[in-house]
């Protein structure tokens, strides 16, 4: 096989645009590839990286299926000779961090799919991987449970190691923990030696310092120390550091002296290749009707659509058939009929009162604009969540007369 053959045939695989702008770029090297490893060279790491994230597959399977072989791959930069990357090595060799935390060989930026709620902190968390201690430092990032958070976090630790970086991933309540267990022992020195010496500290959760004055203070000279060294710190935790409840404000500040980017619930385009993106990986074969179903009703975490692809994958294994869409529906019907159930109609109206600065007794009984307006919302909401009717609408929000709901 020479490149050109090889090319010829990957051509069709893939994008036109991706084909001419970065494919022709791929030189095999015959001396280095045999049937066990095939080493591709590239000019930068730039397109390294693209092709690695856009078509390894392609690429693997061509081989396969063209040429007969499955080798790891390599796509290296032409000059550099010290840095290998691969995707089939990430997975196999889970990720160490100087604190012997093992990383999530999945959790990559290769495996994170980007959409407009998370685009910034993805982008962010990319740039700071490539380039850490400069620009945004420290880089924080906050959003609700299960949005992809400690995947970002845990992606830029397992890019930096493999650029041969010092980092160490914590979760805030591990360092407490060994903060405290430091100060018993008596070994002060060790942690600081452990949590002030390395390229990046990368550093989950931290509502959770939250009250806990003597964690703060020592993370708080932490902080300052690896930062006046110019090492990138990254933190993540569900909520900006200003809602964060019983946090010194020497230390809010330092959190809000960098780049502070959010992730949110991304949008239905962004969950199906999500679902997609998932289903790959752990080879779950679904139809596009139950991924479009799944989509559709699961708006709170990734995390949730992820427990329902494997419920789903589970049962598929255990009937030895693949289900169809009704088959899935019961499988998850438990899983979003508790949802469901944790709405009601006084939690409706609560929230609706709450949200318009007005008591729920007098949505009910005056007839000011702003009541008005309020039953509104809550008859639409009743109509969209609960499927009530409107007797049940007019009947919980005292009006007379149902036809107007
Ligand atoms: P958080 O730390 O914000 O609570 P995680 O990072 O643990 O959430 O994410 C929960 C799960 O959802 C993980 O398995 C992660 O891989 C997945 N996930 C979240 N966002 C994405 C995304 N944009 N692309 C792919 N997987 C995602
Ligand atoms: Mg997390």
């Amino acid at each position: 096989m020479n490149t050109k053959e090889f090319l010829n045939k990957l051509k069709p695989l893939i994008l036109n645009k991706d084909f001419k702008s970065y494919a022709l770029q791929l030189s095999l090297n015959q001396n280095k590839s045999d049937d066990t490893t095939v080493i591709f060279e590239v000019p930068n790491q730039f397109i390294a990286k693209y092709i690695k994230t856009r078509f390894l597959n392609e690429i693997e399977s061509v081989l396969e299926t063209h040429f007969h072989i499955n080798p790891d791959i390599f796509i290296e930069v032409a000059t550099n000779i010290s840095k290998r990357v691969a995707k089939k090595d990430t997975k196999l060799e889970p990720k160490k961090t100087a604190n012997n935390t093992t990383l999530n060989p999945f959790f990559t930026f290769e495996n994170f799919v980007v959409g407009k709620s998370n685009e910034m902190a993805y982008k962010t968390a990319n740039f700071v991987s490539l380039n850490e201690g400069m620009q945004y430092n420290p880089l924080f990032i906050y959003g609700g449970t299960g949005l992809g958070k400690t995947h970002l976090l845990q992606a830029i630790g397992n890019e930096a190691i493999n650029n041969g970086k010092t980092v160490i991933y914590v979760t805030s309540e591990e360092f407490m923990n060994t903060f405290i267990f430091s100060l018993k022992k008596n070994n002060m020195q060790h942690f600081r030696d452990i949590y002030r010496k390395c390229d990046l500290l990368l550093i989950d959760d931290v509502q959770f310092f939250s009250g806990k004055e003597s964690t703060q203070e020592e993370f708080f000279h932490t902080f300052n120390e690896l930062h006046s060294l110019n090492k990138q710190v990254v933190m993540t935790a569900d909520k900006i550091p200003s809602q964060i409840a019983g946090l010194e404000d020497r230390l809010r500040s330092r959190f809000l002296s960098g780049l502070t980017t959010k992730v949110e619930m991304p949008k239905l385009e962004t969950k199906i290749a999500i679902i997609k993106t998932k289903c790959d990986l752990n080879k779950i074969q679904i139809d596009e009707e139950i991924v479009n179903f799944i989509a559709t009703n699961f708006n709170n975490s990734i995390r949730e659509i992820e427990g329902a692809l494997v419920n789903l994958d589970a049962h598929s294994k255990i009937m030895q058939r693949s289900l169809n869409i009704n088959q899935a529906k019961e499988v998850l019907a438990d899983h979003l009929f508790q949802k469901q159930k944790e709405i009601t109609m006084t939690k409706i109206i609560e929230t609706v009162a709450r949200e318009l600065n007005i008591k729920p007794s007098t949505i009910k009984t005056k007839r000011t604009p702003c009541a008005v307006e309020a039953k509104r919302v809550i008859i639409y909401l009743a109509k969209e969540l609960l499927h009530n009717n409107s007797f049940e609408i007019a009947n919980e929000l005292g009006m007379k007369n149902r036809s107007t709901v």
